[in-house]
């Protein structure tokens, strides 16, 4: 097997992939800047672009998260690169096996990757230990494999066989690599459906690299992401029902108050402002209070929650389970 060498600032995945960013254009100013164009003059404010981005994408408002573009150099096995070229909005520039001769760069599976099938999800591994002689075995098989059909491949080169159709005869696991460029929204998607637990092992490690990238050039989208999409939650009509007949009011009280106490805090964390600016925001949302009287509820705990646009929202999403 070949030396594994990593590009300048590659993070590695598996025993000998890796995920780089090559180049990008915008950041969180250019949603923010998109944003204002459909807005209006005025949303400007510096200190409120936090909250607009966190707004966007609560609303699944998704354009200007188009504007940030991110181009990634990745070396994976073939058979993550089938799962990964299904998004379909990215642009791909892949190595050609026609153009250029294969390396002797094949997947083999660590040891505490190695599980069973999954009794429950068709498509998982289970959680159970394999035996390490089992282990043993399949780093085996899966090395074996990998050296006889690269030693052919390499023999049907020596013999003059056209590259395009020797190429042919190497297994899945063998690495290939490409540039995927992609803008930010699609590339969130992207993320959504392979950094979940539901998503192969194998392609989440560089779904897990590619986030690390996207949260140095996007800082408050990501954060956005993260809070509204990758650790949100959607419950279905079913769901809904349920959780209306089978929860006592006491109890969702109980989960209401904290709800509302996390959103307030949140909102306070992620949007730091000056009390001034805190006063200007509570007029803007229907507050009537003096401003000593706010600034004494607010250091209370005590704000009308009606008051904050994101509580309101969530009070109308869930105002028959909650109320
Ligand atoms: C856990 C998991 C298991 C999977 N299992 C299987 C499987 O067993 N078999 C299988 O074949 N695939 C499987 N897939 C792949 C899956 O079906 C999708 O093809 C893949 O996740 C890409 O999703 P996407 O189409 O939303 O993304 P993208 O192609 O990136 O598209 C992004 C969005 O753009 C829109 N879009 C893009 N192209 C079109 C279009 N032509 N028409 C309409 N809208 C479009 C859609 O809104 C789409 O959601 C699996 C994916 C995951 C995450």
């Amino acid at each position: 097997m070949s030396e594994i060498k990593y590009p300048d600032g590659a993070i590695p995945c598996l025993d000998k992939g890796f995920i780089r960013l090559v180049d990008s254009m915008g950041s969180d100013g250019a949603i923010v800047q998109a944003a204002r164009v459909s807005y209006g003059r005025g949303t400007t404010k510096v200190t409120r672009d936090k909250g607009l981005i966190r707004y966007l994408l609560r609303h699944r408002h998704s354009t200007p998260f188009e504007m940030v573009e991110l181009k990634f150099h990745a070396k994976m096995p073939i058979f993550v690169a089938r799962q990964w070229v299904r998004h379909r909005t990215a642009n791909i520039n892949e190595y050609s096996l026609r153009y250029s001769e294969a390396r002797d760069d094949f997947y083999i599976p660590k040891k505490e990757d190695i599980h069973f099938q999954s009794k429950f999800n068709k498509q998982g591994r289970d959680a159970d230990e394999v035996p390490d002689a089992l282990k043993e075995k399949v780093i085996q098989y899966f090395t074996e494999m990998s050296e006889n059909s690269f030693d052919i491949y390499q023999n049907l080169n020596e013999a003059g066989i056209a590259r395009e159709l020797a190429r042919a005869i190497l297994p899945v696991n063998l690495y290939t690599e490409w540039y995927w460029k992609n803008d930010l929204h699609n590339t969130f998607h992207f993320l959504k459906l392979r950094m979940d637990t539901h998503a192969q092992y194998e392609i989440r490690v560089f779904a897990e690299g590619m986030a690390k990238f996207v949260k140095q050039i996007a800082p408050i989208a990501y954060e956005a992401f993260e809070d509204y999409v990758l650790n949100g939650m959607y419950l279905s009509s079913i769901e809904k029902s349920v959780l209306t007949k089978k929860i006592p009011h006491h109890i969702t009280k109980e989960i209401y108050d904290d709800i509302v106490y996390r959103i307030v805090a949140s909102m306070n964390a992620t949007k730091p402002r000056t009390e001034n600016e805190l006063y200007v925001l509570y007029q803007e949302t229907g507050g009537c209070d003096s401003k000593e009287d706010f600034e004494i509820k607010w250091n209370a705990g005590n704000i009308e929650t009606g008051n904050v646009f994101e509580l309101r929202e969530f009070k109308a999403k869930f105002k028959d389970i909650f109320i």
